[in-house]
């Protein structure tokens, strides 16, 4: 699950990480308060920032949400000194229009909240990231001097600039690593001394909120020489929202695939790709394998659709309906292996979604194991117009002909 910077930094916050501090606001009525708390604290600079899941705000472009063709403003992100007048008439303007960065797609996210932020004057911009990497099965830490842009770009054109610290799982981040990276961002002084702080915490707030990624890009080294996150992008790991129930609210449904959010309520494991072959299949492996096949048959799936080991007529439909809902798709490919899922049960699933959907394109049906007989017994006596195929190659290239014709 994604969630937003200001939502991360909260969370860092608790656990005495130093950020920038803000305040996140949803309607322009909110802004002068925002500012008049921040200013209580202190704050005498500002800097507005779009709340999307997305990166690169701060290079983006807000276009009208109403027309498309017209520039809004440059930029999702932008730094105001004590210039309030300007900044509230950014924050007017972009609230409610679309924001399109390298990240977003396209078609760009709607930016429905803004944070109000207290601005810094900075003179080092520094990276910081934890992840989980898979190969060594323990969490990496990244930092590079080169903070503020892309780090995939740093990553490819000059990885020495990358320093990386494995951390032992059963003894957590020992302080000589924490040193050890800032000795490599060629910190010293009070610098280092609170860089050192900084990590320390910041493991422990990946490891406690269960996050799969943590990136604080840039990390900042101001002028009176703090270390803090002016940006947060947290990713916390699906499998472990359950130990986090005051996570859930910080879910931003208007930030996910509609589709996905609509099968997930049917225990439907749906992911929505760019294709155009529909595909409904039983069980992960056999659903990747699946893919595989169309694409090597010169098709492209248009998701992945995982019905599980249970499906019953009523899973069926609901996946259909899912699958149909995409407007790309121009065919479809049902791959079942009737294990503990019987194919008769499958094939009265399709019947009964026929007769309550309305579909137009190709099906192509593939119904292998328990009671795959009486399944294609049902399909024919059915009258549906179905393409049967036998094997798994045989259905790849018959719907890839169908998407042909
Ligand atoms: P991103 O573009 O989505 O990664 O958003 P960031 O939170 O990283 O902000 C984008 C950029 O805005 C930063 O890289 C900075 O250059 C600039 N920025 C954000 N906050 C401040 C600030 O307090 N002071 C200054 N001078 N620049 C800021
Ligand atoms: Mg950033």
């Amino acid at each position: 699950m994604k969630i937003h910077e200001y939502q991360a930094k909260a969370i860092l916050k608790k656990y005495g990480v130093a950020v920038q501090d803000g305040i996140a606001i949803n309607s322009i009525d909110e802004f002068d308060n925002a500012v008049n708390s921040l200013k209580e604290k202190g704050v005498t600079q500002f800097v507005v920032k779009s709340q999307i899941h997305a990166g690169g705000r701060g290079k983006g472009i807000v276009y009208n949400k109403a027309d498309r063709s017209e520039v809004v403003a440059q930029g999702g992100v932008k730094f105001f000194g004590s210039n309030l007048e300007g900044a509230k008439e950014y924050a007017a303007k972009i609230l409610g229009n679309i924001l399109v960065t390298h990240q977003s797609g396209a078609e760009g996210k709607e930016i429905r909240t803004l944070f109000i932020a207290e601005g810094l004057d900075y003179k080092k911009e520094l990276y910081l990231g934890i992840l989980l990497d898979r190969t060594n099965s323990k969490n990496v830490i990244m930092a590079s001097t080169e903070g503020g842009v892309e780090i995939e770009k740093v990553a490819a054109e000059t990885p020495e600039k990358i320093i990386k610290v494995w951390v032992e799982p059963s003894i957590g981040l020992q302080n000589f690593q924490a040193r050890e990276l800032g000795f490599g961002l060629n910190l010293e002084g009070n610098a280092l001394k609170d860089f050192t702080k900084f990590i320390m915490a910041l493991y422990t707030a990946y490891t406690e909120s269960d996050a799969s990624l943590l990136e604080i890009n840039p990390l900042v080294m101001t002028n009176d020489d703090r270390i803090l996150a002016l940006d947060a992008k947290v990713t916390i790991d699906d499998n472990a929202l359950f130990r986090h129930k005051d996570f859930e609210s910080l879910r931003d449904l208007n930030e996910e695939d509609p589709l996905e959010i609509e099968a997930s309520k049917y225990n439907l494991n749906y992911i929505k790709l760019d294709g155009n072959v529909g595909c409904m299949v039983n069980g992960a492996g056999l659903a990747m394998g699946t893919m595989d096949l169309i694409k090597l048959a010169g098709g492209e799936p248009a998701n992945f659709l995982d019905v599980g080991g249970t499906a019953s007529a009523e899973t069926v439909e609901n996946g259909f309906r899912i699958i149909l809902t995409d407007p790309n798709v121009k065919a479809i490919l049902i791959n079942i292996f009737g294990g503990i899922v019987r194919c008769d049960r499958v094939a009265n699933g399709i019947v009964q979604a026929s007769g309550n959907l309305n579909i137009n394109i190709p099906v192509v049906v593939r119904l292998q194991g328990t009671n795959a007989e009486e399944a294609r017994q049902i399909l024919k006596d059915s009258g549906l117009n179905l393409i049967p195929a036998d094997t798994l190659q045989d259905a790849a290239d018959k719907v890839t002909q169908a998407l042909a014709q």
